[in-house]
């Protein structure tokens, strides 16, 4: 294996090779990242050209895509034959964009979006993602498991990234509803710590369980009906409550603002009696 990249993410990568017995050069800008993974057995690369040429498989793990090329390009040509795997975060234009240039210089490319943070590297709760070459895919499977549970999602190169960003974004969504109730909560100085792990967590994770059956309203067009056990008009005036109440309690409304305008959207739609399964199509844009 080659690890290229050792910040704090490439550091676990090349940390979780390690530990399953794989030999594994790194290469990193500021060298001395490696000396931790060199004591541990990793081998380290002067150049990026002897990084490269070093394995068959490249693990690319960077701040971003710019730097990734930044630093391949001088060395592509050393790509030809062997399997380029690119776990940096980037948008699903700029993993084709990739693709295609890694095509050009005889390479095999793998994307991939790492949803786990370093500490969860080399367990299975951590999940990565996949798309592009099956059969790179399919050769190192067992290899990739090792950093956590591998899941090919495509042959689309684009596919990890997007799926990554949408987890990222939901993620970010419930951070922001979170802190907003955390905020809330702490004006009436109450026990936060308390707050969160008695009633916070269990209740998100209670309203995870709604989350397939929105997605299937809006896979199939089927409406909840006149059955609809939260219609959109309900769910207003709580939202309206929650930014009374925020107000009185001098907190600002501002991380609950990416609900206003899907929400005042869905009253009176077609989609009125769908639940909030209604806002995926509201904000999803006509294809040009
Ligand atoms: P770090 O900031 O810790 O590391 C960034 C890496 O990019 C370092 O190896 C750094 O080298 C290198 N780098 C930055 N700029 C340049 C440059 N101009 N030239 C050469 N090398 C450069 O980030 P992470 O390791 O945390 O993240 C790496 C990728 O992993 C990102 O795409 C991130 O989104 C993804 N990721 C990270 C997670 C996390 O929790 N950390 C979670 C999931 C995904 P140097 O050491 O010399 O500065």
């Amino acid at each position: 294996m080659t690890v290229i990249g050792l910040g704090a993410m490439g550091k676990a990568l090349a940390a979780a090779f390690l530990a399953a017995g794989h030999p594994t050069t790194v290469w990193n800008r500021s060298a001395g990242k490696a000396d931790s993974l060199v004591a541990d057995g990793a081998i380290q690369a002067a150049t990026i050209t002897e990084a490269v040429t070093a394995s068959p498989i490249v693990v690319v793990c960077l701040l971003d895509y710019p730097v990734l090329h930044e630093i391949l390009e001088p060395v592509g040509d050393t790509l030809a034959g062997r399997a380029l795997v690119n776990l940096t975060n980037g948008t699903p234009d700029q993993a084709r964009e990739t693709a295609g240039w890694a095509r050009g210089r005889g390479a095999d490319y793998l994307d991939g979006g790492i949803m786990a943070v370093p500490a969860m590297i080399g367990r299975p709760e951590a999940r990565v993602l996949y798309s592009g070459s099956r059969p790179v895919f399919d050769q190192y499977e067992g290899t990739l498991n090792r950093l956590g549970t591998a899941r090919y999602v495509g042959a689309d190169h684009g596919l990890a990234s997007l799926y990554d960003l949408a987890l990222l974004s939901a993620m970010y969504g419930q951070f922001a509803g979170a802190s907003h109730a955390l905020a809330l909560v702490r004006t009436e100085k109450a026990d936060l710590t308390e707050f969160a792990s008695s009633l916070l967590a269990p209740w998100l994770t209670a309203t995870t369980v709604a989350l397939p059956l929105l997605a299937e309203q809006n896979d199939t067009g089927t409406q909840a009906g006149e059955e609809s056990a939260s219609p959109p008009d309900m769910q207003a005036v709580a939202i309206a409550n929650i930014v009374t109440a925020s107000n009185a309690q001098n907190v600002d409304k501002a991380l609950l603002s990416h609900l206003f305008v899907p929400l005042r959207d869905l009253i009176g739609r077609p989609a009125h009696d769908r639940d909030l399964a209604g806002m995926v199509d509201l904000i999803k844009k006509p294809q040009e």
